[in-house]
């Protein structure tokens, strides 16, 4: 699933690639995506100018002349830049993103679990408002994090997973964020002491940043918008790994469903 990195690269592709700003025309290939693209989207867009293009949480913004495009990559969403109007829909194309100067964005998604909606108010956007703090601006500290670990008893691993609380932290950053924090991902968010919480803030950013200047994880499905098959693969620490860099065997435990990749004896 492309995570915060990811989305991240795909915002700096695009700001790269477009080169006229404004919209000639939004269209609906296939509605069906989680939310069914709204039929008013095309004539909203037309003729707008794109005046910033920026990523909130795993959201991919654009912001128009009126109102903004917001887009979600699901699990298996990719845009493809094309330069060739008359280029063949392929099976899972949703939208395509028309610029003046003909060329487009073109989104696909496998598993449809993706989203494009438009909005006037971008506070008021029902999936962006709910965002928490993001976890690379200076708003998120060990403060933040200590206060909203107090009197939490779930594992620390699905605190910081919760989009509420800090946003764009998927499964494979949390395992190294919280391998290199020294913390097991099943300990009480309660628990977590200031110093806890300062390794672990640390550790997320390090993590997120050292990732997007690699351009993201590797994962099948996602293709970067130059067409090439997926990202420069960074070295990952713990996720997935069996082998801990101490010798120990790397553990395997389910939380809030998701497979969490731990070591017994580095994480406390
Ligand atoms: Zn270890």
């Amino acid at each position: 699933m492309p995570e915060l990195p990811e989305v991240e690269t795909v915002v700096k592709a695009i700001n790269k690639s477009i080169k006229s700003r404004q919209i000639n025309k939004f269209k609906i290939i296939n509605s069906k995506l989680r939310w069914t693209i709204s039929s008013y989207i095309p004539s909203k867009t037309k003729d707008n100018y794109i005046k910033t293009i920026y990523r909130r949480g795993k959201y991919i913004i654009f912001k128009l002349d009126i109102g903004y495009l917001i887009i979600h990559l699901g699990m298996t969403g990719i845009i493809k830049f094309i330069n060739d109007k008359d280029l063949p829909y392929e099976k899972h194309d949703h939208f395509d993103i028309e610029f003046k100067d003909g060329y487009i964005l073109r989104y696909n998604d496998v598993r449809k679990f993706g989203s494009v909606h438009y909005c006037k108010n971008i506070d008021n956007q029902f999936l962006v408002k709910k965002l928490g703090c993001e976890p690379l601006d200076d708003t998120f500290d060990k403060f933040y994090l200590k206060r909203v670990c107090q009197k939490k008893e779930i594992p620390i691993k699905n605190l910081i997973m919760n989009q509420t609380i800090v946003t764009g932290i998927g499964n494979i950053y949390a395992c190294e964020a919280l391998f290199i924090s020294e913390i097991k991902p099943h300990k009480k968010s309660k628990s977590l002491t200031l110093d806890n919480c300062e390794k672990l803030v640390n550790a997320i950013k390090f993590v997120l940043k050292k990732s997007i200047r690699d351009g993201g994880t590797t994962l099948k499905d996602f293709k970067s918008l130059d067409g090439k098959p997926g990202y420069f693969k960074q070295k990952l620490l713990v996720y997935g790994k069996q082998l801990c860099g101490c010798g120990n065997e790397i553990k395997i435990l389910k939380i809030g469903g998701r497979s969490s990749f731990y070591c017994n004896k580095c994480q406390k």
